[in-house]
């Protein structure tokens, strides 16, 4: 499988190259160059497998030429082997035909778990095969860091620093990656906001001078891998629901068009997708360009729902890329008058091509709330605030009764105490029984002043299992 890019100009790339890629380097997103496409008989003859062989199955031909059968297979099974579930994304029901895919039984409660205990195994693959170490930094404001700290705890090849705000990040979040303890973990509290934090990381990639020739690799949702990874789950749970004899809508609560995209990628690559819900919280430029075609930068609120706080999405380059017939020159183009401040609309058949699929609705904080309390009268689920976010849009935008409804849940509602809280149900969520003594286990984290020589001083003093670089 070759990957190329959404602008146009950079080299196609292996699979294996595109692990480590990011960016290209004409500032596009890879995206495969020719999809796999599945027929029916074949995705009807994987009902009932289960779910590391039904990855193994969807995801095999963009990694073909880069990983052989047998170790992919096999690390599969260790991923997925480690979720909490037996069924990994369960199915609850919430309502008629409504449902709920349970994406919160990995290491750290939330979706990211799918792809980011995926990633980690194959970096360290990928790496052990060449010989090489590299060393990731990322930024959080809280649920990456964690799924990205505990993808890649075991890693033999990797050294990990996660920038968090100090003292900005909830007590939950923060301890999940504070107390996950290993040489090659580095979690830094800056004394600074998440902003910062993020500028410290960019100006790393810009400029590696400090890594002494290690190579800096990105976790962030831009990594085609973790897109990989998501496509699986829309294929599990169709099966579940009588697909692909029947076609099924997803609500999915989304900021960087991640994970919804890879809802995208399943129905072309066959599987019968009816409706595609775009949920969003205030921060709704999304939404804006699903129901007015406007793409435009507005400022940023902070909400209930913070994993879906973004002024731009970065992942929407890729549904705009195949929207223009895939012509990276137009991309690139409507990218860089973006850029200058502008927003844009696209050409009108294109946008009523895409809203064909796609509906999308934003919700506040308040409407929020009321759904978690809905909800919990209804039938006794106790959502977290992205979830409920996927709820409401889903019960105003669904199209169809007959057609199953499933709603994507991204987070376990323990990781998000205020929103549930602010629901006013008499109800606090617990911790699940593998993270029951999280308030007592030790930490370690280092509090470095907002600059980014320190933190770089930092990264070249341990990147190398603790050990200078
Ligand atoms: C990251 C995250 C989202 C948004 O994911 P996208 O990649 O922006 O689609 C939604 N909910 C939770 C809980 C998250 O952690």
């Amino acid at each position: 499988m070759r990957y190329i890019s959404t602008r146009g100009q950079a080299p196609a790339l292996n699979f294996e190259d595109v692990l480590l890629a990011g960016l290209a380097s004409d500032g596009g997103l890879y995206v495969p160059e020719n999809l796999p496409r599945f027929t029916q008989e074949e995705i009807a003859s994987w009902a009932g497998l289960p779910y590391h062989e039904l990855a193994f199955r969807v995801m095999r031909p963009f990694v073909t030429g880069s990983i052989p059968d047998a170790d992919f297979k096999k690390i599969l099974e260790e991923t997925y082997g480690v979720f909490a579930h037996s069924a990994v994304a369960p199915l609850r029901q919430l309502n008629g035909n409504e449902w709920v895919l349970e994406l919160f039984h990995g290491p750290t409660l939330a979706f990211k778990d799918f792809a980011l205990q995926l990633l980690g195994r194959l970096l360290d693959y990928v790496l052990e095969k060449r010989g090489e170490r590299v060393v990731i930094m990322g930024a959080t404001s809280g649920d990456t860091g964690s799924a990205a700290i505990e993808g890649c705890r075991r890693c033999e090849n990797v050294d990990i620093f996660i920038l968090h705000p100090h003292n900005r990040v909830s007590e939950v979040q923060r301890r999940q990656m504070t107390t996950i303890l290993g040489e090659n973990i580095h979690n830094i509290a800056v004394e600074g906001n998440f902003d910062d934090c993020q500028e410290m990381v960019k100006d790393s990639f810009a400029d590696q001078g400090f890594l002494k020739g290690t190579r800096l690799v990105a976790v962030n949702s831009i990594n085609w891998a973790r897109i990989m990874a998501q496509i699986v789950y829309y294929f599990h749970a169709s099966l579940q629901l009588g697909g692909p004899a029947r076609s099924v809508a997803f609500s999915v609560p989304t900021g960087n068009f991640g994970d919804i995209f890879a809802g995208y990628l399943a129905r072309n690559m066959g599987l019968p997708i009816s409706q595609l819900i775009v949920a969003t919280n205030r921060n709704d430029i999304l939404h804006r360009f699903m129901s007015g075609n406007q793409y435009a930068k507005e400022t940023l609120h902070p909400t209930l729902s913070p994993s879906m706080d973004i002024m731009v999405s970065s992942n929407f380059e890729r549904l705009l890329f195949d929207m223009h017939g895939r012509n990276g020159a137009t991309i690139a183009e409507l990218m860089a008058s973006f850029k200058k401040g502008g927003g844009f609309s696209v050409e009108q058949d294109r946008w009523s091509e895409t809203r064909k699929l796609f509906d999308s609705l934003a919700v506040d904080d308040a409407a929020t709330c009321e759904t978690i309390a809905e909800v919990y009268k209804e039938c006794g689920e106790l959502l977290d605030p992205h979830t409920a976010i996927g709820v409401k849009a889903a019960r105003e935008c669904r199209r169809s009764l007959s057609v199953p409804m499933v709603i994507l849940g991204t987070a376990h509602p323990v990781k998000f105490p205020e929103a549930v809280e602010k629901a006013n149900i008499g109800q606090a969520p617990a911790l699940p029984p593998h993270l029951a003594d999280l308030f007592e286990r030790e930490e370690r984290c280092t509090v470095l002043a907002n600059d980014l020589k320190a933190v770089q001083g930092f990264v070249t003093a341990h990147g190398n299992r603790g050990k200078p670089l």
